[in-house]
Formats: C-alpha cells, structure tokens, sequence
C-alpha cells in the first residue's frame, strides 16, 4: 500500500499554480474589499452587524458563511486561515489561540468520552501531558508508541480509537516521524492521521501530500516566527471520508446543535474544519485575538527565507558541535550520521529544521553553566523565534520528573536544547565554542 502512495502522493486539495514564496505573500490576502489597505486590517471588533433579520437567521444556521461573533471567526483570522490552508495545501483551515487549543478543539470534535488516541511518545512534553494526563478527565485515553515501531501503531489501535497523532519532526528530539507509513496504517483502521508539523513548517514538509488527514500547528513558533504572538491552526485536509464507518457522529450524523444538518453532508471536503469552528471552538473558546491573527500573518510572509537561514545555521552548529570536545552526542537529523537522516531527506529536503538537542559530557551541573554562560543565546521556554534560545529541559521544562522518566523523554541530565535563529552563524558559534570552554 506504502508504494501506491509513493507514485500516487496526494496531490492537492489546492490546485494553485504559484509557488510557496507567492502564496506566503499572497494567499488569502487580497486588498481589504471595504477600504482598499493593502496589508490585512486587524479587525478589532467583537461583532458584526446583520443585514437583515433574514440574512442573520442565514447565518446562525449555516446556511450563509459570514461574520456573526469573533469568537466563532474574524475577518483577520480568516486571512490567516486561508493562508495556511494554502501553503499547506489543504481545503481549509480554523486558526485558534494556541497550539495546545488546536489539539483540544481537534479531538473534540473526533471523541467521545471512552475513546482512545494511538500517539507517538515522542511528542512536545506539552502534549504528552495534554493527551497523557488532562485528557482523561474527559475520559479520553492515550496509548504512547515508540516512533520508529509503525507496527506498534497499528497494534495498539483498538475500536474505540479514533486517531493516530505524531509530530513530523518532534520538538526536542530531532525524531521524524514516517507519515508515509503512518497514514496507511491510520487509514487501514478507518481513522485519521493527525500531523502536528509546527516545527518542521509547510515550507520544510507538507503533510497532506504524504496522506495526513488533519495537520496541526502552534504558530506560536515558526510561522509567526518572532517570538510575539500566540497561535494554533487546525488543518483540513478534505480528504478523509467521516462516513466511511460509524465512527465520527459528530461529522457525519445530524448536529443537535444545529437543528439536525449534518456537518459531512452539507459541507462535503470542509466539514471537519467547518464543525472545529461551529461548534467546537464556539462551545469551547479559544479564539485567538485579531491582533495576534495579524502579527502571525505578518510573520508568515517571510516564513520560507526564515527557515532557510534557521536550517542553513542549524546545521553549521549542529557540525560545530558535533566535534566539540566536550559534547558527547548531537541529535540533529540534518546530519548524515543522523539516525533520521534518511527519514529527513524524504520528509524534510529542504533542511531538519532548526530545533535540536545534544549532549554535554559534563552532565547536570555542565547544562546549568552553559545555559548562564551564553550570551547571545537567549535562555527561555520557547521555540521558532529569529533570536537563538537555550534550555537546559532537566533543570526547566522536565524537573518534575524523575531522571528515568527525563531520561525516556529524551530530556536526561545532559541534554540541551537549542532553537537556532537567524543571527550570524560565525557569531552563534563563537558564543557557544566560549560557553563550553569556560
Ligand atoms: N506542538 C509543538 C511541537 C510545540 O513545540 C508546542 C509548544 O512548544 C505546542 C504544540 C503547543 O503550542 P502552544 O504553546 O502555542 O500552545
């Protein structure tokens, strides 16, 4: 099945005819209809006016697409969806606050309470706790499998799952996930792959076009791109059939929250990003602000030469690194010694992104100098800005755990991680080469 799909890889939902550095300028942003701006207006409003009691009765039913409440949609927001829609590839998509919120208003709408999710146990430590942890207070349950066990995915699957989630290149560990694979084996099962792709970006790998189902990302990170602005989008692929089997109600049989329609069958290829929107996020929430929609905009019309420079810096670094004397090992997929450097130039030919960790033969006590030594390398819980951070994650992010549980999480005593920024390679190296020796 694997090599139908690799001569038959989906092709697009989009059929557009320009190419990503046109459509990350372009896409969704046509000049402003009521004033004429040429960049996207933020549109600070919390409601629309009516035209009519018709027209709004049109709109609360669904049956017109329009403005009615700014947590439901916003006309900024809405740029922001079209344009990642596009660089995806996709039919359509629902920005949200976050990219914690885009997991949660995604499975909302695929669960049910005694459902099960098949994840990879490589995930951002978020999210682990996420699906691990909080989730089952919604009884929803969570089978973490290793990444590289595509057999161990489809094992795990039971009659209650509803998705396999994995992130296609995974924060920290510089793991790549087959989603190739994984899709088939998702879709042998009757259920959706979800491809969280916030740190590899559509411009390094496009999901969709290797089966994914949904795609996820926080554009927190690279797609604002300068450490400003929260966000989430959810990602619709318009390709998987929500009445194949009796699994997503909520898709495909009728809405009691909308007078019976039936999401599948009145919105066809959008129905999965039209009932995020309509019914997930409305009765949950997490709208991201006009404001934050257009800083993440604005960033996105830069996104590919950003991650070119990241990835181009990434690499010299992580070849830096690995023949410093005092680290012990490089966990970087654009390396040709790379375990996933295979993987990397299936998925990821355009570079392996620029998150990456590696190992100090000084242990704990070495992370914590180096971290307080650095000094163009801003020490701080992020990723994806234009400036370089550092973590130290046994002393931050994963001090709660035990040093097993750190260390299965790839986040051992260690271990640092870097996000590579746009500054001066040459300037990077230096402050780091300094660091270490000190
Ligand atoms: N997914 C990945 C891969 C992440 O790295 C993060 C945050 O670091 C998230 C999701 C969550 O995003 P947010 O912080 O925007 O909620």
């Amino acid at each position: 099945m694997a090599s139908d799909k690799a001569t038959n890889q989906r092709t697009a939902a989009n059929t557009s005819p320009y190419g990503f550095d046109t459509l990350q300028v372009h896409a969704g942003t046509a000049p402003d209809p009521a004033t004429g701006a040429r960049t996207t207006p933020i549109y600070q409003t919390t409601a629309y006016v009516f035209d009519d009691a018709d027209h709004a009765a049109s709109l609360f039913n669904l049956q017109t697409f329009g403005n009615i409440y700014t947590r439901i949609g916003n006309p900024t927001t809405a740029v922001l969806e079209q344009k990642v829609a596009a660089l995806e590839n996709a039919r359509a998509a629902t920005a949200v606050a976050t990219g914690h919120a885009s997991q949660a208003v995604a499975f909302h709408m695929l669960m049910n309470p005694g459902d099960h999710i098949v994840a990879s146990r490589k995930l951002y430590g978020g999210s682990i706790t996420q699906l691990g942890i909080s989730f089952k207070r919604f009884d929803w349950h969570t089978t973490f499998v290793d990444p590289d066990d595509i057999a161990g995915f489809a094992a795990a699957i039971t009659p209650k799952t509803k998705a396999i989630f994995v992130e296609s290149l995974a924060n920290p560990g510089g793991v790549i996930s087959d989603i190739e694979a994984l899709a088939d084996v998702a879709h042998q099962a009757g259920i959706p792959l979800i491809v969280d792709n916030t740190m590899a970006t559509p411009y390094l790998c496009r999901p969709i076009e290797w089966g994914a189902d949904i795609v996820l990302h926080s554009a927190t990170k690279f797609l604002g791109g300068h450490g400003n602005s929260m966000g989430g989008v959810i990602v619709d692929s318009g390709q998987f059939d929500w009445a194949q089997n009796g699994k997503f109600p909520h898709l495909s049989q009728p809405s009691p929250a909308y007078h019976g329609l039936t999401f599948w069958e009145t919105f066809g290829d959008m129905a999965f990003a039209v009932a995020c929107r309509a019914v997930s996020l409305r009765d949950l929430g997490p709208t991201i602000s006009p404001f934050n929609a257009f800083m993440i905009l604005t960033g996105m019309e830069t996104l590919s030469l950003r991650m070119r420079k990241h990835c181009d810096n990434a690499l010299a670094i992580a070849e830096f690194l690995s023949r410093h004397p005092k680290v012990e090992w490089v966990c970087y997929a654009g390396l040709e010694t790379d375990r996933y450097h295979k993987l990397a130039k299936k998925y990821l030919p355009k570079g392996a992104g620029s998150v990456f960790t590696f190992g100090l033969k000084g242990g704990y006590e070495a992370g914590l100098k180096l971290v307080e030594t650095v000094n163009i390398f801003s020490h701080l819980a992020n990723i994806g800005d234009t400036r370089s951070l550092i973590i130290h994650p046994a002393s931050t992010t994963h001090r709660q755990l035990t040093p097993e549980q750190r260390e299965a999480a790839g986040a051992g005593d260690n271990v640092v991680r870097l996000s590579i920024g746009l500054e001066d390679v040459k300037d990077l190296i230096k402050d780091l080469d300094k660091a270490l020796n000190a």
